[in-house]
């Protein structure tokens, strides 16, 4: 019977394996780049680092060592920045991706687990880019009136919505998350092309930043795939819902929140602890 038990205690381990475990890892673990699992409960094989500057883009908070992600998702994101420059608008701020080996991080996401999520930040800083120790906390305004009663005319212009429109036509986009408010003044004002206003999901916060997520890549077997969302373009009865039954609520800011700890696949117990 022995012989079954260290499988067995590999698995819990791998599946309980806390986010402080996760978070302590510095470098990616070898092989081909391969998601494992879902978006809340996976792991990444192969992580790349976006490098900190590039064309377009800067990363901010460096610090937190969360700009390792899929191949697909570090071009995805350089490819938005190199249109975004051609259009004329300042470098995008990118915040996280990943961990170097993906998994749950001891704060903030509950996503961002398999190299392919990404948040770009609404802010921008015209002029050159900083150095990287001025980037830790930036300026990060939101689109959204701070009593959260509509859009922030002040700071959202026509920018983020060709910024939104770019992101959302880009190949491989699953979808990205945007606050309630922002998919509204879209749904209000978009003309012409529409269909592009399908992949923006509405979901809780999202005013500061976007959170744009690829599809399963190619290569990646066992990366789990999520269901769609949309029929259309999402700007009727999905959008009232979050005006009259919104489904998720985020608590005040500050709220001490439990550990998030997620059942990881087996084989995420392996990219954990490679050398
Ligand atoms: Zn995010």
């Amino acid at each position: 019977m022995k012989r079954f038990l260290a499988p067995l205690l590999a698995l819990l381990v791998g599946g309980s394996a806390s986010a402080a475990d996760w978070s302590t890892v510095t470098t990616a673990a070898p092989g081909p780049a391969q998601s494992i699992g879902f978006y809340s409960a996976g792991c990444l094989q192969g992580a790349q680092a976006l490098p900190f500057d590039g064309p377009g883009y800067e990363v901010i908070r460096i610090s937190r060592d969360r700009y390792w992600g899929q191949p697909v998702m570090l071009q995805y994101i350089q490819d938005l920045a190199a249109k975004i420059r051609t259009a004329g608008q300042a470098p995008l701020y990118i915040g996280d991706i990943g961990q170097p080996r993906g998994g749950p991080a001891p704060n903030g996401h509950a996503s961002h687990q398999i190299g392919l999520d990404a948040d770009i930040w609404f802010e921008r800083q015209p002029g050159p880019h900083r150095p990287p120790a001025d980037r830790e906390n930036p300026r990060l305004r939101s689109l959204v009136r701070a009593d959260d009663s509509g859009i922030d005319d002040t700071v959202f212009n026509q920018q983020h919505v060709l910024l939104l429109r770019l992101a959302a036509q880009m190949p491989h986009v699953d979808r990205i998350f945007v606050n309630k408010f922002i998919k509204q003044r879209l749904c209000e004002t978009v003309g012409g092309d529409r269909s592009w206003l399908n992949k923006l999901v509405v979901w809780a916060g999202h005013d500061e930043h976007f959170h744009v997520r690829l599809h399963c890549p190619s290569g990646s077997p066992r990366c789990q795939p999520q269901a769609g969302y949309y029929k259309d373009d999402g700007c009727g009865a999905p959008l009232e819902l979050w005006f009259t039954h919104p489904p998720v609520k985020l608590p005040p800011p500050g709220t001490p929140m439990p550990p998030y700890r997620p059942k990881l696949p087996a084989a995420c117990t392996a990219v954990l602890n490679a050398p």
